[in-house]
């Protein structure tokens, strides 16, 4: 039936908080998709709705085929702050911002950056398997290590980067940043050390947590040369995106001694196959691209996308959250 009505399409994982202030308005109608549609589905849905107004995207891909079928697009948004399955570019040629959740999910995902650093280094799978399988005898052949006095290099100094460093130092660590887009000063003024050279500077770490978007720049960053360099004794944390680290390089490293261990939060491949080579290592940990969605993330960054919505929809864009500022003018 034809409405008069901004069409706005929500993946279902959108929570209440969001969807609450988009049903307040008389002028919108929300229409809901699964998170894990297919491309061909989405864009079968998109044309079927059509003219759709605006879209709170989860994990599906957003381009050109989905514009065209959409008709009147006015605002792209997503329920979260990565966006390399949105083709910016097709965007920003038909004038539609793209939106993300600012910070919404920061902490979440520094928390489990830092979760996952100290998982490894208080060993906290073994040690929970030796009082479970009555092997307490053994604890003081397998010691865990301490955070404090290590020294971590962060990889991308943004929203997330910034908040894993204040945890690090927290934990009274010593903090090297790389990060090409971020003055030397601005790192030095949130008390940690800038680096200019990846590769100079992979020696140093015992910790590495990667915290840069997946570019054409970062992908396979960490592969078997970069490995290499690292410490025997040092840990990797990747809670950004898959495909940033080599996982084949990864497992090498990791079977040959040349890296202590490993904690994934993200694969390049959603879900990894089964029988995936990095499943059977002890000193992997993993979680299923949760870092970002504790359930008070949910409820933040669906609030935040909701207003993002509105905020386009109602002419003024929060530019802040526009990774296209371009096309607002
Ligand atoms: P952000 O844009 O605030 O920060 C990214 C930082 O990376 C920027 O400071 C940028 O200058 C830097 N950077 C860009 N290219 C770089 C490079 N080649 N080397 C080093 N640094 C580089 O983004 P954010 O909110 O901090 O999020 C970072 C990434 O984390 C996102 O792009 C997303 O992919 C990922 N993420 C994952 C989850 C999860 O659930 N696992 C949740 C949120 C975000």
């Amino acid at each position: 039936m034809a409405t008069n009505k901004k069409k706005i399409l929500v993946t279902e994982s959108m929570s209440q908080q969001g969807r609450s202030l988009l049903n307040e308005r008389e002028d919108i109608e929300l229409i809901e998709f699964p998170n894990m549609i297919s491309a061909g589905d989405f864009e079968a849905m998109l044309k079927q709705q059509a003219p759709v107004h605006g879209v709170a995207l989860g994990a599906t891909r957003f381009g050109e085929p989905e514009l065209e079928a959409s008709k009147d697009m006015k605002v792209v948004t997503r329920i979260g702050v990565g966006y390399d399955a949105v083709d910016v570019p097709a965007l920003s040629r038909r004038k539609v911002p793209l939106m993300v959740a600012g910070s919404a999910n920061s902490p979440s995902v520094a928390e489990q950056a830092m979760f996952m650093m100290l998982t490894l280094a208080k060993r906290a799978v073994e040690m929970h398997s030796l009082v479970r399988d009555g092997n307490w005898g053994y604890r003081l052949g397998m010691l865990p290590y301490d955070l404090y006095g290590k020294t971590v290099l962060i990889v991308g100094f943004g929203r997330i980067g910034t908040r894993t460093a204040k945890r690090c130092l927290a934990m009274e660590m010593n903090v090297l940043v790389y990060d090409p887009y971020k003055s030397a000063a601005e790192i030095k003024a949130a008390g940690c050390e800038p680096v200019t050279d990846l590769d100079a500077a992979l020696p140093r770490p015992d910790f590495v947590s990667i915290h840069c978007p997946k570019t054409s720049e970062t992908v396979g960053m960490f592969d078997a040369a970069r490995l290499k360099r690292m410490k025997a004794t040092a840990y990797l944390i990747n809670t950004a995106r898959g495909g940033i680290v080599v996982e084949s390089a990864l497992y090498d490293a990791l079977v040959s001694g040349k890296l202590a261990g490993a904690g994934l939060d993200v694969f390049e491949q959603e879900p990894p196959p089964s029988g995936h080579s990095l499943f059977g290592l002890p000193n992997v940990i993993m979680a299923p691209h949760v870092a970002g969605v504790t359930r008070e993330a949910v409820d933040r960054m669906s609030e935040q996308t909701a207003r993002n919505i509105l905020s386009a929809l109602d002419g003024e864009p929060i530019r802040q959250n526009v990774i296209n500022p371009d096309v607002l003018g």
